[in-house]
């Protein structure tokens, strides 16, 4: 009746169909599928906390004693303590009043916009921001007006051209596709002097960035005043750099209360089991008690980035653990990572349309439990692969 076969051949034909892997192995930089090793460089556990004993070991515990599942929504009795200790640990992480636990950052964002503004308010977003943020936008029937990639003086024209009463500026912190960081400092001031929301969705950051990694705004040195007086709001994953699942808002007593009345996707949904959040206590725990994870990820985001350079790698402009390589064609791309495959390097192709058509890329993510020989594995494998195809020029 829907002609499902024909849209999904077409798909095909353009060479953008997707298909999934099944790994037979736990999350790592060492994978296993279908009977043959990977190393694997695709994974947004960027610490490498996914498999940290410490996190499993909490996880049986707290499930020995609370079970597996929360068995309601927060607000129908499945809000229980490991949820209340984890969100009130996140709060005294970020310095804020308050932090709300949520199923996943997709939920959290579609509660933040739908919560706070809606008809005849203006929702401001950076183009390149995550599809989740987009899909809140439109959720929440604000206007939607996307500005240029970080550009500040686009956003300005918009903030000064566009009056309504409640405005917010969204944008990611490290963008998921391209690596590079939000100038969170300058939006932040625009949002102060134009009376909008500053959100922030720190998705890939959290945990990574900043010497306690706290993340973007630890690294702009933002002041927990503008969390207090309301200017700033930050959402923040826990299924990434934290090993583990859900994520959280960090924000005003204001804010969070609004979004407990609010917000949608919290409140028409079952609560997190409590061994995840359990889970996620401990990952923060580790992320205080082992800063070398972000020094040594850092430490090996600059020599991936000077071993890119003396092998002529075109590697995108980012210091945060996600290194795109650009290769400018679909095909190309697709049959880039595909030969890295067969040499058990697993590396996934970004197509257009997820990217703009002619920046088609490898999305290549680091971890601290990589080794700079896996690196090098890596980038020799990709010179060859890439003098063959003569995608160097
Ligand atoms: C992964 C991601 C999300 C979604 O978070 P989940 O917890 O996986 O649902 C939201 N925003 C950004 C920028 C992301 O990268």
């Amino acid at each position: 009746m829907f002609d499902l076969a024909s849209q999904l051949l077409a798909r095909k034909k353009a060479g953008l169909y997707r298909s999934r892997l099944t790994s037979s192995s736990p999350q790592g930089v060492h994978v296993e599928i279908d009977g043959k090793e990977y190393l694997s460089f695709c994974s947004n556990d960027y610490l490498g906390l996914a498999a940290h004993p410490q996190l499993i070991h909490a996880i049986c515990e707290c499930a020995s004693s609370w079970g597996a599942g929360a068995g309601a929504s927060h607000l129908l009795g499945g809000h229980s303590e490991p949820h209340e200790m984890l969100e009130q640990a996140l709060a005294a992480f970020m310095g804020t009043d308050r932090a709300l636990l949520f199923s996943t950052g997709y939920m959290a964002n579609l509660a933040v916009l739908t919560a706070l503004v809606g008809r005849g308010d203006v929702i401001h977003q950076d183009r390149l921001n995550h599809a989740s943020l987009i899909d809140g936008a439109l959720l929440s029937r604000a206007s939607l007006k996307r500005y240029r990639h970080a550009d500040m003086q686009d956003l300005q024209g918009q903030l000064a051209n566009i009056t309504a009463d409640r405005r917010i500026v969204a944008s990611d912190g490290v963008f998921s596709m391209d690596g590079d960081l939000a100038p969170l400092t300058q939006i932040l001031e625009l949002c102060r002097n134009n009376g909008a929301l500053c959100y922030v969705d720190d998705a890939h950051g959290f945990g990574v960035l900043g010497d306690k990694g706290r993340g973007i705004v630890e690294v702009n040195n933002v002041s927990c005043r503008d969390y207090d007086d309301g200017h700033l709001l930050s959402m923040c994953t826990l299924g990434k750099a934290m090993g583990s699942f859900g994520a959280f808002v960090a924000g005003s007593d204001e804010i969070i209360e609004t979004l407990i009345q609010h917000g949608r996707s919290y409140i028409y949904t079952t609560a997190l089991p409590p061994a995840i959040a359990a889970a996620s206590y401990a990952a923060l725990e580790v992320i205080s008690a082992e800063g070398w994870r972000r020094q040594k990820l850092t430490g090996l985001v600059d020599y991936f980035r000077s071993a890119c350079r003396q092998r002529n790698i075109p590697v995108m402009d980012s210091s945060s653990p996600i290194q795109p390589v650009l290769i400018r064609d679909n095909d190309q791309a697709v049959a880039i990572a595909e030969r890295l495959k067969q040499l058990g390097l697993l590396v996934f192709a970004i197509r257009s349309p997820t990217v703009a058509a002619g920046s088609e890329r490898l999305r290549i993510t680091l971890s601290a439990a990589h080794k700079e020989t896996d690196i090098d594995a890596l980038l020799d494998a990709l010179a060859n692969i890439m003098e063959d195809l003569s995608a160097i020029s």
